[in-house]
Parts: structure tokens; sequence; C-alpha cells
């Protein structure tokens, strides 16, 4: 299946963008299976490394793991260094056409980037099949603010 699906990193406009969408492009491409690994994300960090997650399903749906927690997870483990950008990829399955679609975070990820990455974070989305950079807090504009944490920053 390696090299049927182009990486989307070509239709980025820009460096971070592109080092962002190869990376989890090249990890869903690697552990791809139908149902259980279908996306895969990649978390650029302060201190210039990428860290990377991949989305776990599950028999009851809800149990399912997005990308971009492992992803956040994997670099909370490896550094303090906080996040700054992250993409996320779809690789396609067998029968659909032979495109990997850059995917925005759903809602309960854009809370827990913006929890974990501040409303500076930095999110690939596909802007017109184009791979832009854009700010969590412009994908989720009345973010949950509880009472819990002290800081409503990292
Ligand atoms: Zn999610």
């Amino acid at each position: 299946m390696t090299g049927r699906v182009p990486d989307p990193a070509g239709r980025c406009v820009d460096a971070t963008a592109a080092r962002l969408v190869a990376a989890a492009f090249a990890a869903i491409r690697d552990v791809y299976v139908p149902e259980r690994h279908q996306i895969a994300a990649a978390v650029l960090t302060g201190d210039d490394r990428v860290h990377l997650g991949v989305h776990l399903d599950a028999m009851v749906g809800r149990a399912a793991a997005c990308a971009e927690s492992g992803a956040l997870s994997a670099a909370r483990l490896a550094t303090s260094a906080p996040p700054v950008a992250i993409a996320a990829v779809r690789y396609p399955k067998p029968t659909e056409p032979a495109l990997a679609r850059i995917v925005p975070p759903c809602g309960l990820c854009r809370e827990l980037l913006i929890d974990h990455g501040g409303p500076d974070l930095q999110v690939v989305v596909d802007a017109d099949g184009q791979g832009r950079l854009v700010a969590a807090s412009g994908l989720l504009v009345h973010k949950y603010v509880g009472t819990k944490w002290t800081r409503t920053t990292p």
C-alpha cells in the first residue's frame, strides 16, 4: 500500500505545516489498519521536536481515543517544552480515492489542545485544499473554562 497515497504535505503553504503533516502522514501510512488506526497526529513542541500519536478506534465508539490526545501525551512524556503546533492526517480506506486528508481536531480535542497548548497553539487545517496554520482559539471561540485549574494556560 505504501506509495499509493501521495503525501499531503505538498499541499501545505508553510514549512511548519508541511513538516507536521509529513510526520503525521508517514506515521499513519506505516500503521494504518482499517477501522482501527486511521488518523495520526504530529505535535511540535517549543524545543523544536515532533511527537506522534495515533488514533485508537474501539468496539465501543466512545472508548476510542483521538490521535491528537496520543500525540500530546507522547510530547509530555518526552519534554517539558509546551506544544506549539499540531497536524492530523487521515489515511484513506482501500476502497476510497487515494487521498490522505489533513483533518481538523474534533470538538473534544479542541478543548484538550487549548488546555495543554494555550489559545495560540497553531493547528493545521485544510483551507480550500491547502494546509494552513490557524490559532486553536479560532477553532473554539467560546472555550469552556471551569474552576478546576488556577491557570487557563499551560
Ligand atoms: Zn479528537
